[in-house]
């Protein structure tokens, strides 16, 4: 059995947070990716969002994933993980996720899921925080 710990995430600055979601909404096809700049200091704090360089690549379907380099994130000042869109997908990580989590190097990162379910006209949205190793991954829905 895993453990679960409960993580506190502290959102200074909702209005990044906000304009990510409208971000991602506006692309229904492509993911979106941005790092997240904050601290870590007993909580994690999220303080803002910034958008590297990326490029759209295709993935599975018509779906198009992201493109970019760790080593960029990482330069980033005060950079403690990343953000991405799933368009069309209900909340949960993907393989790539599991595995790029650890490559990148994040403390933690978010996922902001968007779909509609079948019979139903209305969206439904998530944003997932998850942070510990692949085999800890630790979840907190908002
Ligand atoms: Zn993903």
């Amino acid at each position: 059995m895993t453990p679960y710990k409960a993580i506190d995430i502290i959102i200074t600055n909702t209005d990044a947070i906000t304009a990510f979601k409208r971000k991602a909404l506006k692309s229904p096809k492509f993911e979106i990716l941005g790092v997240l700049i904050g601290r870590v200091k007993g909580k994690i704090y999220i303080d803002d969002i910034v958008y590297p360089e990326q490029e759209a690549v295709n993935g599975p379907g018509d779906l198009c994933k992201i493109h970019y380099w760790p080593e960029e994130l990482q330069a980033i000042p005060g950079a403690i993980g990343t953000i991405h869109s799933h368009p069309s997908a209900e909340p949960g990580l993907s393989k790539e996720d599991m595995t790029s989590q650890a490559t990148d190097g994040d403390v933690v990162f978010a996922i902001y899921s968007f779909w509609t379910k079948k019979d139903s006209v209305r969206r439904s949205t998530s944003l997932d925080f998850y942070c510990g190793s692949p085999e800890v991954i630790v979840s907190t829905g908002t």
